[in-house]
């Protein structure tokens, strides 16, 4: 689902490289722990993998499509395959959980009785039934986080990607996030987190890719956050 060869991302000519010649294969329905360092190249990764930025060089494949042919005109197809989460929830203030998640299917065009059949049910998957008319200053953080969650699945991509989801939220709260994030994975959703939220990380033991300065230097299966000798 997510192919990477040989790939390498400098931000500018003379600067060391954000990603130094990293391959790996995520493939459908995996769940991904991607971990590491501060500055060690997770949210470069990430931006590769929705074309927000290009590499420098290498080869990038996602949901079957060449990043590095794929026409600017075409980058909106490539988003409708991937779900993004972030750290700070990015939630449309003046609008109720509904309607935060019925957003993203009106810019795609979907009728009125297909918005009306998914949001609720997404809504649902996300533990937030019940809250559908409340506005996101009501919400704690992790009600927050979970209307961000079901805006990024409302289009039921095949790719969910997450940036620090749990960076604000205390440890229970990050659990149950993770929890929600396992739910859309077991409904054959690639799920790929990037982390260094080490109690997740080791709380759910899924595959684990470490990167160090740019490249990555563990890729394990039922890993920990920090590599077990
Ligand atoms: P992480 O997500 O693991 O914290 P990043 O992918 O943000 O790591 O950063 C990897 C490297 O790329 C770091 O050295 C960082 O300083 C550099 N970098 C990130 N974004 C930019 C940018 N927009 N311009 C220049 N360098 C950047
Ligand atoms: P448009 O890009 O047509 O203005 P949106 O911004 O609402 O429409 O995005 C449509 C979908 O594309 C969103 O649901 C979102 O998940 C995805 N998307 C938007 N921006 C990005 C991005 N920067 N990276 C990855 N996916 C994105």
């Amino acid at each position: 689902m997510i192919r990477f060869e040989n790939v390498t991302m400098k931000y500018g000519a003379n600067d060391a490289p954000a990603l130094d010649d990293v391959s790996l294969d995520i493939g459908r329905g995996e769940f991904v722990f991607l971990v590491g360092a501060s500055g060690s190249g997770k949210s470069t990764l990430i931006q590769l993998t929705t074309r927000e930025l290009s590499a420098t060089r290498g080869k990038i494949l996602v949901a079957g499509k060449d990043l590095r042919v794929l026409p600017d005109r075409r980058v909106p197809l490539l988003r409708r395959e991937i779900g993004v989460v972030f750290q700070d929830f990015r939630l449309l203030d003046g609008k109720t959980v509904y309607q935060n998640v019925a957003f993203v299917l009106k810019v795609l065009g979907a009728k009125r009785h297909v918005i009306k059949q998914l949001v609720p049910e997404t809504l649902e998957l996300v533990g937030l039934e019940g809250k559908a008319r409340r506005m996101p200053h009501e919400l704690s953080g992790g009600e927050q986080q979970r209307v961000a969650i079901a805006r990024a699945v409302v289009k039921k991509p095949p790719i969910l990607l997450a940036d620090e989801p749990t960076g604000n939220l205390d440890p229970e709260i990050s659990e149950d996030i993770v929890k929600v994030l396992d739910r859309i994975n077991k409904t054959d959703t690639t799920v790929v987190v990037a982390t260094h939220d080490q109690g997740i990380v080791d709380r759910f033991g899924k595959r684990v890719i470490e990167l160090r300065g740019g490249t990555i230097i563990r890729d394990e299966q039922n890993g920990r956050y920090t590599e077990m000798l």
